[in-house]
C-alpha cells in the first residue's frame, strides 16, 4: 500500500518507547500515528471501529501482552497486520511467531529491539495491499455484497454452480492422486466467479446446503466418469459446518456415493481448522458418522485457526492441509518455515497424511518434500480446471511431470 495513506498504532507500556517509535515513524511518510499504553487499550480502540493499517506492539507487556494482542487481532473480521517488537533472541521469537500465526493471519513481522528506522520502513512497505481496504474506515469487513442472496438463489435454481477441479500431486514422483472440488459460479453475464464473491453471503443460510448438494453431485459424477475410463482418483470436497448440522447429512451423502458405485475411502471432506475445532456436538456426531462410513476428514487451512492439541486430538482426522499463507511465505520467511515444519511434524506424529497448499515454485516442492510433506496443490501444477477439461489435463500431465520432477530434485541432490 502507499505508506503516505498509512495509519499506525503503537502499543507499548513504556512511555519512552512509545515516544521513540513515534519519532521514528514521524520521519517516514505515514499519515497518522496513534499510541496505546497496553494491549487492552489497543483492542478497545480497534474494536470500537478505529481503523489501522499497521499495529506495532511490544511483546512483553503486563496484562494483554503482544502475543495475546496479536492473536486477538487475528480473530477480528478485518485484522490489521501486526509487527511485534521484542528484545528476545531469534530462536524464541521464531516460536512466538509460530504461535501467533497459529492464532490468526495478523502477524506481519517481528522487529528486534532496538528498532531501527530501516526496520520500520521495511515493515510499512510490507503491509499487504489487501489491508488498504475498500471498506470505509470504522466498518468491519462484511461480505462483499456484489451478489445478493436472491441472485445466488436464482443461480442455484438455474444450475449455474459447478465444481472446478484442482489436482493433488504426490511430491515424490509427481503423480496425480486426485482432485479437490472448488465451486465456481458460471454466471451468464459475468463469467466464471470464484467462491470468495458468493460464499460469505450464504454462509449461514439454507442456500449453503443447496450449494453443497450441487457441488457434491457434480464432483461425484466427475469421479464416477474418471473411474469409468479406468482412473482411480481421490476427491476432496470442502464442507461448511452449517451443512453438518442436519442430522441425516451423513446418511444422504453415503447413499449418494454408494448409488454411484463409488468408494467412501476415496473421498475426503475438508473442514477449515476454526470450523472443525469449534464444531457443535451435532457437527462432531456427523463427522464421526462420516468417518465410520469410511470417508476421510481433512483439516483445511491448518495454521489459520487456533485449535489446541486437545481439540485436534478429539477429531477423527485423516489429513492435515497446510495453509497457503504459510507455504507461500516459507521460502523467505524463517517463521513461516518453522510453522510449516512444526505442522508437518505434528501431522506425522498423529499419523495423518499431509498436503501443502498454494505451491507455485519447484523450490517449494523441494523443501516441502524434505520436510516430509506427502502431497501438494497449487498453480505450479495447475489452476482449478473446468470439469470438461480434466481428462485432457490428465493426458497432458505426464509430459509436464518429468521436467518438473527433475527441477524439484536437482538442487536437493546437488
Ligand atoms: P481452499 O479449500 O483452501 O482452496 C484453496 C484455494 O486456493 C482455492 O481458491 C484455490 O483456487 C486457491 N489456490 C490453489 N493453489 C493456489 C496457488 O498456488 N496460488 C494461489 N494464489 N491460490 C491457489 P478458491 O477456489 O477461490 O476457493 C477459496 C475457498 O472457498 C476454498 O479454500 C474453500 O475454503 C472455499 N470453497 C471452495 N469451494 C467450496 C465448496 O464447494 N463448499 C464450501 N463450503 N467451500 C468452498
Ligand atoms: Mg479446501
Ligand atoms: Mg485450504
Amino acid at each position: 500500500m502507499n505508506p503516505s495513506d498509512c495509519r499506525v498504532l503503537i502499543v507499548d507500556d513504556h512511555p519512552m518507547q512509545r515516544l521513540l517509535l513515534g519519532r521514528m515513524l514521524a520521519a517516514l511518510p505515514v499519515r497518522e500515528v496513534v499510541a496505546a499504553s497496553g494491549g487492552l487499550e489497543a483492542l478497545e480502540l480497534i474494536e470500537n471501529g478505529a481503523r489501522f493499517d499497521l499495529v506495532i506492539t511490544d511483546l512483553d507487556m503486563p496484562g494483554v501482552d503482544g502475543m495475546e494482542l496479536t492473536r486477538r487481532i487475528g480473530e477480528l473480521p478485518a485484522p490489521p497486520p501486526v509487527a511485534l517488537v521484542s528484545a528476545l533472541d531469534a530462536q524464541i521469537l521464531a516460536s512466538v511467531g509460530t504461535l501467533s500465526r497459529l492464532g490468526g493471519r495478523a502477524l506481519l513481522t517481528i522487529l528486534p529491539k532496538p528498532v531501527s528506522i530501516d526496520a520500520l520502513r521495511t515493515a510499512v512497505a510490507a503491509i499487504p495491499d489487501a489491508v488498504a481496504s475498500p471498506h470505509p474506515r470504522g466498518t468491519p469487513s462484511t461480505p462483499r455484497a456484489d451478489y445478493t442472496v436472491d441472485e445466488i438463489a436464482a443461480g442455484l435454481d438455474a444450475g449455474q454452480f459447478v465444481p472446478y477441479f484442482e489436482p493433488q500431486i504426490e511430491l515424490n514422483e509427481g503423480h496425480v492422486t486426485g482432485f479437490e472440488a472448488l465451486v465456481r459460479w458460471l454466471h451468464p453475464r459475468d463469467g466464471v466467479i470464484a467462491p470468495g464473491r458468493f460464499l460469505p453471503q450464504i454462509e449461514n443460510t439454507p442456500l449453503m446446503a443447496r450449494l453443497t448438494d450441487a457441488v457434491l453431485a457434480g464432483a461425484l459424477d466427475a469421479q464416477r466418469g474418471w473411474r469409468d475410463v479406468g482412473l482411480t482418483l481421490s476427491l476432496s470436497v470442502n464442507l461448511s459446518p452449517g451443512v453438518l448440522t442436519t442430522l441425516d447429512f451423513a446418511a444422504c451423502l453415503t447413499s449418494a456415493v454408494l448409488d454411484r458405485g463409488l468408494d467412501p475411502k476415496t473421498i475426503t471432506f475438508e473442514l477449515t481448522e476454526s470450523n472443525a475445532a469449534n464444531g457443535s456436538a451435532v457437527v462432531l456426531e456427523n463427522i464421526t458418522r462420516l468417518r465410520i462410513k469410511g470417508f476421510r476428514l481433512s483439516i483445511d487451512d491448518f495454521g489459520t485457526g487456533y485449535s489446541s492439541l486437545q481439540q485436534l486430538s478429539e477429531l477423527p482426522l485423516s489429513e492435515l492441509k497446510i495453509d497457503r499463507g504459510f507455504t507461500a511465505r516459507m521460502l523467505d520467511d524463517r517463521v513461516a518455515r518453522a510453522a510449516v515444519e512444526s505442522s508437518l511434524r505434528l501431522a506425522q506424529q498423529l499419523g495423518l497424511s499431509t498436503c501443502g497448499e498454494g505451491i507455485e515454485q519447484p523450490e517449494l516442492v523441494r523443501q516441502l518434500r524434505w520436510m516430509g510433506c506427502e502431497r501438494g496443490q497449487g498453480y505450479l501444477f495447475s489452476r482449478p480446471i473446468a470439469p470438461e477439461r480434466v481428462l485432457a489435463w490428465l493426458v497432458d500431465w505426464p509430459q509436464r511431470r518429468g521436467a518438473l520432477v527433475e527441477e524439484w530434485r536437482v538442487a536437493l541432490e546437488a
